[in-house]
């Protein structure tokens, strides 16, 4: 606690006051998350596998909703994913207009449940396409979703 800095003069001066709360915000991905990212730097997807029943979660959980126990283990998914749906945006991921629309997929991984949302192309792109993540040049990498450039068509 501070000590006050001025006596109070009138009860007017308790009921409100003219200050300013400096913020700083700084967004963490969780335990799971953060995990996550950093495979993203090595050029790799992870999920989560649960040693109960051994279902797998991209993005990682750290809790298996089937089980309930808390999931310490991580295995590598992919590269092989499919495309489960596609959009066109006009935006891209920070929610910038793009001069030309985008396709957006989501892909999913053998074995795992849910999968990533991200940008695809190739030949053929469809529902049910072959797809495979195209990364960033290592040392271009910096832990976050788009070190992977785009998932392009097998
Ligand atoms: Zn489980």
């Amino acid at each position: 606690m501070m000590a006050p800095l001025e006596r109070l003069t009138s009860v007017e001066s308790l009921r409100s006051w003219t200050d300013q709360i400096p913020f700083h915000y700084e967004y963490t991905a969780g335990v799971a998350g953060e995990r996550f990212l950093r495979g993203f730097k090595d050029g790799r997807i992870l999920a989560s596998a649960c040693e109960e029943c051994g279902k797998r979660y991209v993005p990682p959980k750290m809790y298996c909703t089937d089980c309930f126990v808390e999931i310490r283990k991580y295995e590598e998914v992919g590269p092989a994913a499919t495309v489960a749906a596609l959009a066109e945006s006009y935006v891209d991921f920070e929610g910038k207009a793009l001069a030309r629309p985008r396709t957006f997929a989501f892909v999913t991984f053998k074995g795992a449940t849910g999968g990533l949302i991200h940008y695809a192309s190739g030949k053929g792109l469809g529902v049910g396409s072959a797809v495979a993540p195209r990364f960033r040049e290592k040392g271009k990498r910096t832990g976050t979703v788009l070190d992977i450039e785009e998932f392009v068509v097998r």
